[in-house]
């Protein structure tokens, strides 16, 4: 076991590996610490959407930046992160319209390729999909990507710049003196650092304990299924939330959909509960639920379906920044939104870590202090949770 670095990263999911690729980059030495292996959380479980469209835009502008690592992986970071470009539409009933324009509108300011469409649109780009009267905001350049491959592709790129990767090594302990962090207990022997980040996903409540640190996180529990896609429907089939409906899906290949819900999302528990399987009525209900918007899948059959689970905060947005003694750092409470945003959180992590501002990706939003301060974040135009 590897006994010094400048930075202690606790967790190898997405937003560990892509903090310890741009830590690296910037030359600062970084151990990765994951009790399992990598992507054993959220991140291997991921649904992997990659698109732009939130009604907070300190959270689009994330979703943004990052967007663009995705596009371009092999130049900045090598190799493949199975970005693929279907296009990507929110869908909402017609009396939300002026939300959905408002929303499209300002991350047009930002750059994004975003267009508010109505019904006929809708089935031009989608024609597989029922559509009555709703509106949707357009992203022809989003998709989803491969979370497993894009955290395993951060890590190759950290390691060949330096970074040491431990697996099967629990973080047991939060080594502190003077109020400042020192290093980490692990399963596998003591690491010393000034830094330690909290990249634990539903497990960082645990991690932060171990700080003297309590954080207002629930573990968020999310069942998603691959169901198969009769030839007859009409493609293309792009990626879709439907907030109509309260769900999402989008393609797999060539002839399957992942389908997930935003209701009935267990909130509370253990992140150590087994998440193998789906809740056993969850494949009736998605099937119930998307054949009422794609009616050819009335054919369709489940493949597989399985859980994740992801820390959850009051907002449903990160955490991010410092908190507790001095040198301990968050990077946690993604609430079931981080995989997309990993790429930008990581960069203005280090930022943050090395420069003590992130300058490239404001972070400012998502500070720690927001909830003792009641400064909850909201959309700027009416949003309501994502997960119910
Ligand atoms: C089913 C599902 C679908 C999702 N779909 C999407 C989506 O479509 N788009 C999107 O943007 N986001 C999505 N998300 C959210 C996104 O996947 C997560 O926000 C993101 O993967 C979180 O990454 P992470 O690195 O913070 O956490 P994780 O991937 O959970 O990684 C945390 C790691 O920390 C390790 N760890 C825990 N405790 C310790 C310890 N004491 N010592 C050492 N290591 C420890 C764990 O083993 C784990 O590997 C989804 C989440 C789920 C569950």
């Amino acid at each position: 076991m590897t006994d010094t670095a400048d930075v202690i990263v606790i967790g190898a999911g997405v937003q560990g590996a892509s903090l310890a690729f741009h830590l690296a980059s910037r030359g600062a030495s970084v151990v990765i610490l994951e009790r399992s292996v990598i992507g054993a959380g959220a991140t291997g479980r991921s649904s992997g959407l990659v698109r732009v469209y939130y009604d907070l835009l300190a959270e689009a502008r994330l979703a943004w930046i990052a967007q663009a690592w995705f596009r371009e992986w092999d130049e900045r970071v090598g190799g493949e992160c199975g970005f693929t470009r279907t296009g990507f539409l929110w869908i909402e009933p017609r009396d939300h319209i002026e939300r959905v324009r408002a929303n499209s509108a300002s991350h047009r300011a930002m750059g994004v390729d975003s267009t508010m469409i109505e019904a006929d649109e809708i089935r031009r780009l989608a024609p597989g999909l029922e559509i009555g009267d709703e509106v949707a905001a357009w992203e022809p350049e989003s998709g989803y990507a491969d979370p497993s491959m894009t955290a395993s592709g951060f890590l190759a790129a950290a390691k060949a710049k330096g970074a040491r990767l431990v697996q099967n090594a629990e973080v047991t302990a939060v080594r502190t003196g003077g109020g400042r962090v020192t290093g980490v207990e692990t399963s596998r022997g003591a690491v010393s650092a000034p830094v330690v980040v909290n990249a634990a996903g539903g497990w960082a409540g645990h991690v932060a304990k171990l700080a003297g640190l309590d954080l207002p996180l629930s573990v968020w529990r999310h069942d998603t299924g691959y169901l198969g896609v009769p030839e007859e429907v009409a493609r293309p089939i792009p990626v879709v939330i439907d907030i109509v409906h309260g769900m999402y899906f989008r393609p797999e290949g060539a002839d399957m959909v992942l389908v997930g819900l935003e209701d009935d999302n267990q909130i509370g528990g253990s992140p150590d509960r087994d998440t193998a399987d789906a809740a056993p009525s969850f494949r009736d209900r998605a099937a119930e639920r998307i054949v009422r918007r794609v009616p050819g899948l009335v054919d369709g059959t489940f493949r597989s379906s399985h859980s994740g689970q992801d820390g959850l905060s009051p907002d449903q947005r990160p955490m991010l920044g410092p908190a507790g003694p001095d040198g301990f750092y968050l990077d946690c409470g993604h609430s079931g939104t981080g995989f997309k945003t990993a790429p930008a959180v990581g960069l203005g992590m280090a930022e943050l870590i090395l420069d003590g501002t992130s300058a490239t990706v404001d972070l400012s939003p998502f500070a720690f202090d927001r909830f003792a301060e009641g400064r909850l974040l909201v959309g700027e135009h009416g949003d309501q949770h994502a997960w119910r």
